[in-house]
């Protein structure tokens, strides 16, 4: 059931390595929808925690470690690479559609460094919860298909439980990987690399008159309508480093990863981000500075003159700020609940922000507030300040003028404004559960935020912002 068209890629692109066996390979969480999605066979559920934690590599598994590099935090780095995942090989679905299947977690690799090749509970549970959340939001992901406990102990600061991730991804090439063959001069590989990206992510551009240009073009489009997807719903990544920007355009590589509270561009929540580079309303420059590096590798591919390449390069990576801004307006007429376009629109959903950070307003809830207030309720969890009021004015007079039937209106708003998202403190409550063996809260966790524009009774308790003592301040990973 596995093919291997990266594994078939030249030696360079990644090494061989088998996953290592762990002592006591338990089942945490099996994700059997996204098993039948991906049309696996039935034979690898019961034997899931065998297959998952890498104990037992199944037939046909071609397990590789990809080579990549990164700029981290700015900083180049010529050789990261899978240090501590595997992956096991690609899976087609019924569809038609081509996927990784990856170990996060099986061992050292031989892009370990001085790594364990391992992960911890906590971020594996992290990372599986949040990325289901973000797939039931509609937004570009990764999936989680099981978590492993694995019985054995990881040391970082303290002593933690271990566990290992299968992470399913559209792919795993990333900018970084574009950046270690090109740190190396290597532009044969750079050609080879684009080419397959071309045929595995935009097979329309197979034809496309100036190759290179085009798949920045796109990569651009992608990542635009994903990191305005983020805005939409509060997401902040944490580690926007070039080797974790994937080429597909999916989110990726969850990390110390939160969502916020209160409205404030300035917040970064990353224990590691101590200078706010990956700060929420920062997300947008950085994505645009990582295709700038993208866009340095693919340079010497573009054919003809060297300056129109340079100035056709550059339109691309400045033209990323109109796709960005684009759509950003456009999810934020559907949470204002817009059907027609104005001028005056952009400020409009600029002014809901400031009113929303002048008084410390939880994003989630200010948002959905507005669906009541579409329905003709009492907004009641909208902050009330004068700043606010006027807003309200000035948002009711606009809704005057769209046609649109009320019942439209409201589903669109409904559709585009999370009752449920995972919010921080829940996430470490169910995370610090989890730890001392207890799944309860995770589960109950991961229901929810598979429901994220369900407001009924059952979703009341995940919807509430975090109590002072509640409050995370800063995640890890
Ligand atoms: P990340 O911060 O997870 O995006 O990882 C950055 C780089 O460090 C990647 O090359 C990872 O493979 C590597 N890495 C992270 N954790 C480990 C670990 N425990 N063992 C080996 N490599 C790791
Ligand atoms: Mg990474
Ligand atoms: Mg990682």
């Amino acid at each position: 059931m596995f093919e291997h068209t990266y594994a078939a890629l030249p030696a360079g692109f990644h090494a061989a390595v088998a996953p290592t066996p762990v002592k006591a390979p338990r089942l945490l969480a099996w994700n059997e929808a996204l098993a039948a999605d991906l049309g696996l066979d039935a034979s690898l559920a019961s034997r899931a925690a065998d297959v998952f934690s890498g104990n037992v590599v199944p037939d046909g598994a071609q397990p590789i470690a990809l080579a990549y590099a990164g700029h981290q935090f700015g900083h180049f780095v010529p050789q990261l690479g899978d240090g501590r995942a595997i992956l096991l090989g690609e899976v087609v679905d019924p569809q038609g559609r081509r996927f990784d299947v990856q170990l996060k977690g099986a061992g050292p690799t031989p892009f370990s460094r001085r790594g364990d090749g391992r992960a911890a509970i906590g971020p594996v549970l992290r990372e599986y919860l949040v990325s289901e959340a973000m797939h039931a939001l509609g937004i570009p992901t990764t999936r989680s298909l099981a978590a492993v406990a694995t019985g054995e102990i990881v040391v970082r600061d303290e002593l933690l439980p271990g566990a290992v991730l299968t992470r399913v991804a559209a792919s795993h090439v990333r900018v970084g990987t574009f950046q270690y063959f090109a740190a190396q001069g290597d532009d044969a590989s750079v050609a080879r690399l684009a080419d397959y990206v071309i045929a595995r992510h935009y097979p329309a551009l197979r034809d496309a008159p100036n190759r290179p240009l085009a798949l920045l073009q796109a990569v651009a489009e992608r990542q635009a309508r994903l990191v305005a997807a983020w805005m939409h719903v509060g997401f902040i990544h944490g580690v926007m480093n070039t080797d974790n920007a994937a080429v597909s355009g999916e989110t990726i590589d969850y990390g110390p990863c939160a969502f916020l509270d209160e409205y404030h561009p300035g917040k970064a929540f990353s224990a590691i981000d101590r200078q706010g580079r990956y700060a929420f309303g920062n997300q947008p420059p950085i994505a645009q500075w990582n295709l700038a590096r993208l866009a340095e590798c693919l340079l010497p591919l573009f054919p003809g003159d060297p300056d129109v390449a340079l100035a056709d390069a550059r339109a691309a990576i400045e033209g990323f700020a109109d796709v960005y801004r684009g759509y950003w307006l456009a999810g934020m007429r559907r949470k204002l609940g817009l059907a027609t376009a104005e001028d005056g629109d952009e400020a409009l959903a600029q002014a809901f922000l400031e009113a929303l950070q002048a008084v410390e307003a939880d994003f989630t809830r200010s948002f959905r507030a507005l669906v009541a207030a579409a329905e003709g309720g009492a907004p009641a969890t909208l902050p009330k300040s004068p700043a606010m009021d006027a807003w309200l004015a000035r948002w009711r007079e606009r809704l005057a003028r769209e046609e649109t039937p009320a019942a439209e209106r409201i589903a669109m708003m409904r559709a585009a404004n999370p009752a449920v998202i995972p919010r921080n403190h829940r996430v470490e409550a169910a995370l610090a559960a989890a730890a001392e063996g207890d799944l309860g809260p995770f589960e109950a966790l991961l229901a929810a935020v598979r429901r994220p524009f369900d407001d009924g009774p059952a979703q009341a308790p995940f919807m509430t912002p975090p109590e002072p003592a509640e409050r995370v301040r800063s995640t890890f990973c």
